[in-house]
């Protein structure tokens, strides 16, 4: 096909979709244009950045038709940021928006009948299987019924956790007392760059998260210490993390920094502690290495206690550094109780949870289990869930530390025979050893958490394969205003 655009050229377009980045999707005489800040069913005028074989990139100039789904983003950086995609669209929208992008992967990627949509068509040309069985008219029912999204009353300021690059530069203009000169600074990397600009609100983060950062930016400043500058490796200070327990209001702050010795320590940890009394941890982390992964692998705490607390659902979790913790503990809430029920339990079963981080779902399942098997593989973390079951007197649940493709394995050499699996994979999803795993296991039923669609798709198509069928998913908001998608799947043995 002959490229119908050429860079520079200002082309008027009709947005037909949103990419899972939040991009508009343009089509100019069948040429596919990306325009971020368009929305679907927009006409837009648009300036074309740049060209590529299959596709290009423009620059939203002006509306001719404007969605009645757009809204003014409410916070001020919000373009320069990057870190929220979708602060332009109306939050009703949004939901609606994630449950058919959950669903658009269901079908193209998981070739998977969805009730309410039309069948996926075998040898669809984006990814998946191709020789996918017929799978009948979903409309008719019997495919997976995906819930409507379950959102936020209030979706702002629902962060728990906040991690900050340090730099130098201008503060924020905001900053009260700021001068012009260059000086330690921290916030948010400016989109497609390592520029750090400096920032003293974040509108989807717990204030005292906010609060956290501004304190500890001004006694760095104060206390003159150096920063950490990627291009020459020199510097202390890489990141600040801050973690807040939204039921016990208690606080723990990170130094990442790049080498051992703080100078000047205890002014450090005075100040902290004098105007921030809700601390109640104050961690440094080691990171000498040139990467962009936040944390090193060694961690000591400096002041207080070596974990934070918080509460979901009345089970009380100790959270150190280095573990995983859901960052919306609102709708995490309605995440685990969804795989609760959907694990449908009855008091007996044997339940494996994979990835569990430090137990939170686990917690959750045994409840109402008979036995839970927790497996995730940040040592850490398994310590964590370990003190937690104790912690709330739960004696139904074991932790091991490893990666669950390779102790499930074991687990079942030596007899385990597992009622239930829920998984909750990262991104890329189910490691294959473990889905094999899951076939000869045989549960009755698979729960799986996932925050990213495709990999959700993918591996439901392989369990699917391999006689389970996916009954229902319920997509939950946990990221407001990001293009972010959680949602859980229950499927059950044929
Ligand atoms: N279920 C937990 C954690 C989910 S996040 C919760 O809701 O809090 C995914 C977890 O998987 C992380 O804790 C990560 O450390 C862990 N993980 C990543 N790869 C793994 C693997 N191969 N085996 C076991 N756990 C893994």
């Amino acid at each position: 096909m002959s490229i119908p655009v050429n860079k520079n050229d200002v082309v008027t377009v009709d947005i037909v979709g949103l990419t899972h980045e939040g991009e508009g999707v343009g089509r100019e005489q069948g040429f596919t244009l990306f325009i971020r800040g368009a929305l679907p069913g927009e006409r837009v005028r648009a300036k074309v950045l740049k060209v590529k074989k299959q596709y290009g990139y423009a620059k939203l100039m002006e509306h001719e038709i404007a969605s009645p789904d757009r809204v003014d983003a409410p916070c001020p950086i919000y373009k320069q940021c990057g870190g929220c995609q979708l602060q332009h669209m109306d939050y009703a929208a949004q939901l609606r928006w994630k449950r058919q992008h959950v669903v658009d992967n269901l079908v193209r990627i998981g070739k998977l009948a969805v009730d309410g949509e039309a069948a996926p068509k075998a040898g669809a040309k984006d990814g998946g299987a191709t020789d996918a069985p017929s799978q009948g008219a979903a409309s008719a029912g019997g495919g997976i019924l995906v819930h409507p999204t379950v959102g936020m009353d209030e979706p702002w300021r629902y962060r728990n956790k906040a991690s900050v690059p340090m730099g130098m530069g201008p503060v924020a203009a905001e900053t009260i007392g700021a001068a012009g000169a260059s000086q330690l600074i921290g916030g948010f990397y400016a989109s497609g760059s390592h520029r750090i600009i400096d920032m003293d609100a974040c509108l989807i983060q717990h204030e005292r998260n906010d609060e956290v950062v501004a304190q500890v930016k001004r006694i760095g400043r104060e206390l003159g210490v150096t920063v950490y500058n990627e291009e020459t490796g020199r510097g202390l200070l890489r990141h600040v993390m801050t973690r807040v327990g939204f039921v016990t209001g208690e606080v723990m702050v990170v130094l990442v920094t790049n080498g051992y010795r703080i100078p000047q320590l205890d002014r450090w940890l005075a100040g902290i502690r004098e105007a921030l009394p809700k601390v109640t941890s104050i961690v440094q982390n080691i990171n000498m290495r040139t990467t962009n992964v936040i944390f090193g692998d060694e961690t000591k705490t400096l002041w207080g206690s070596d974990v934070i607390y918080d509460e979901l659902d009345g089970i009380r979790f100790a959270i150190s550094a280095r573990s995983f913790y859901q960052v919306n503990p609102l709708q995490t809430i309605a995440l685990y109780r969804k795989a609760v029920e959907y694990a449908g339990l009855t008091g007996t079963e044997n339940v494996i949870d994979a990835y569990c981080g430090i137990g939170t779902i686990s917690l959750f399942l045994a409840r109402q289990a008979g036995h839970v098997y927790g497996v995730e593989i940040v040592p850490e973390a398994i310590e964590d869930a370990k003190r937690n079951a104790a912690l709330n007197g739960i004696a139904n649940a074991d932790f091991e530390a490893g990666a669950a493709e390779v102790v499930i394995p074991r687990w079942r050499k030596e007899g385990i025979v597992p009622d239930v699996i829920c998984v909750d994979p990262p991104r890329k999803g189910c490691d294959p050893a473990l889905l094999e795993t899951i076939l000869a296991m045989k549960p009755r039923r698979v729960v799986y958490v996932s925050c990213n669609p495709s990999t959700l798709a993918r591996d439901l198509r392989v369990l699917e394969d391999g006689g389970y069928r996916t009954t229902e998913v319920q997509p939950v908001d946990m990221f407001p205003w990001t293009v972010h998608v959680e949602s859980v799947a229950v499927l059950v043995r044929e």
